[in-house]
């Protein structure tokens, strides 16, 4: 199994057929082919050897997609850079990851001379001219040979994905090819999404493993990848019509931002057949209003992290009749399984919360420079995904928390994010995050950092009172705090360890 495997299928069965549009830009699948081998060729000529790692910094564009495709062409490494990311973090990556070539487009250019000292060849993939010290894409492809296909594949490392960083810093993912196919047959499995002929429209960024599944399982299927560069919602209504978009990956935020649009009455948006969302549940409220406005739509959730390709489980859109579903994450993927532990790493009974791991082709083939960190997620031969969370009798998994989040109060057990989905509902409340901070009576004490909505000031009380009102009374917090904003990471995700810092170093604390 290899990534450029569905472009050459393509090329045989439909090679005039569109690749991929990109604003006004549209190649087939021939072009397609004959400029990644190209860029391979100049990649190879550049100096770059087997399994060295090459990065991308850019918004969505097709030259994202022939970099997806040339890099392992050459044989090389991918390392698709997080755009949210700050320079010194994008230095921390190239750095750990021993990446010396990056590719860059028009919008992050401006950052390269903090990037430069730490790369030995820098490729300007953008629309302007190469800024001073850069090579053009354009002019490479257009001056190289083109080289064979290395066919790398199988076990061999397609790319470093770095995690999130929400919990520590962020952590180079070792993927193969064979993650990443497990992950892009896994939604295909499904029967619902990425089938024959789709268009697939990149709405999330391309450098996000989620988006790269959605995109290994397009190009698997000789679909069309329709391209914008980034989400803006009346730009992805505009495309879905005009382009008409079969499938899309969305992220709940995103399927909000599209169904109040002003314009969302405007446009026809009846070829879209599937809608793929994750990173986290999706409100039920929401959910139903998203079903009314893209009424050919289903609707499917994936659970899962950068250690597994991304995918672990699915909540198929049959699933999403039964409304007692929807706070679940789904069953297991195709070639992976789910199991429930305890610390001991033992099976608890269905129901029991413990830590959610899984097997299979999509496990990670560990962390970048990083053995015991690799050593104790993979014990056992499972991947420990930090998460806790509960199995029914037919295999649905409920998340319930991060591990590292939960508080354990006199005893009892509090999942953060059921205390934070209580004191959401609260007019008052704009975000919040919930953390255990240390008490001499409780060991631990439920506390509440809280962003008041605009003109509200909530008290303490009141919303203790609150959460008392929709949850058992412990988990209501004991101490509540406002503030302006909460830290989030490059993937918009709260940072609870910041927040805990100020009441003890985080090593110090110990839970389940
Ligand atoms: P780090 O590992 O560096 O702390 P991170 O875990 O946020 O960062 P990712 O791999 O991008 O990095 O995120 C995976 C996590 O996102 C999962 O472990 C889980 O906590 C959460 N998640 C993903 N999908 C869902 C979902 N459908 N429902 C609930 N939580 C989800
Ligand atoms: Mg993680």
């Amino acid at each position: 199994m290899y990534l450029t495997q569905g472009l050459h299928r393509a090329v045989q069965q439909q090679p005039d057929a569109v690749a991929t549009v990109c604003g006004e830009r549209t190649r087939t699948f021939t072009e397609t082919a004959e400029r990644v081998a190209r860029l391979a060729g100049a990649l190879r000529g550049l100096g770059v050897a087997s399994g060295d790692r090459v990065a991308m910094l850019s918004l969505n564009s097709d030259r994202f997609h022939e970099f997806l495709l040339a890099v392992p062409w050459a044989d090389a490494v991918l390392n698709p850079i997080n755009v949210r990311w700050s320079p010194a973090e994008i230095v921390y990556s190239l750095k750990d990851s021993g990446t010396r070539v990056l590719i860059v487009d028009d919008t992050f250019a401006p950052i390269l001379p903090s990037l430069r000292p730490h790369l030995d060849v820098v490729i300007h993939a953008g629309n302007g001219p190469a800024p001073d010290g850069a090579l053009s894409f354009e002019e490479l492809i257009a001056g190289a040979e083109p080289v064979e296909d290395a066919r790398r594949g199988g076990d061999e490392l397609a790319g470093l994905f770095y995690t999130g960083g929400t919990t520590g810093n962020p952590k180079g993912v070792m993927l193969s090819h064979t993650n990443l196919m497990t992950s892009a047959f896994g939604f295909n499995a499904t029967g619902y999404l990425f089938g024959p002929g789709c268009r697939y429209l990149h709405a999330a960024p391309m450098f996000h493993l989620a988006d790269l599944a959605a995109w290994s399982a397009a190009t698997a299927a000789g679909g069309t990848h329709v391209i914008v560069p980034a989400f803006e919602p009346a730009a992805i209504l505009a495309a879905i019509t005009r382009h008409q978009v079969t499938d899309t990956l969305l992220v709940p935020t995103m399927i909000q931002l599209l169904i109040d649009h002003p314009t969302v009455g405007e446009h026809d948006l009846t070829s879209l057949r599937s809608v793929v969302y994750g990173a986290s549940p999706i409100a039920q409220s929401t959910l139903e209003r998203a079903m009314k406005t893209l009424p050919n739509a289903s609707f499917t959730q994936a659970y899962g992290m950068t250690e597994l390709s991304p995918l672990a489980a699915l909540l198929s859109p049959d699933d999403h009749r039964r409304t007692d579903l929807l706070r679940a994450a789904g069953r297991a993927a195709q070639n992976s399984e789910i199991r429930i532990v305890d610390p001991e790493d033992r099976e608890v009974p269905r129901g029991t919360v413990g830590e959610i791991v899984c097997r299979g082709g999509n496990v990670m083939r560990g962390y970048w420079g990083l053995p015991e960190e690799t050593a104790t997620t993979l014990r056992g031969g499972w991947m420990h995904t930090g998460d806790g969370g509960y199995m029914d009798d037919q295999g649905y998994v409920f998340v319930v928390d991060r591990i590292k989040d939960m508080i354990v109060t006199g005893g009892e057990n509090v999942y953060s994010a059921e205390v934070e989905n209580a004191l959401a509902t609260h007019s008052g409340v704009a975000s919040c995050a919930v953390i255990g901070v240390p008490d001499d009576e409780w060991g631990e004490r439920v506390h509440a950092v809280v962003v008041a909505a605009p003109g509200h000031t909530p008290g303490a009380e009141e919303l203790r009172e609150h959460v008392k009102s929709l949850i058992a009374g412990y988990k209501a917090p004991r101490s509540v705090e406002l503030a302006d904003a909460l830290p989030v990471s490059g993937a918009g995700k709260i940072l609870k360890r910041e927040l805990r810092r100020r009441y003890w170093a985080d090593a110090e604390r110990q839970v389940l």
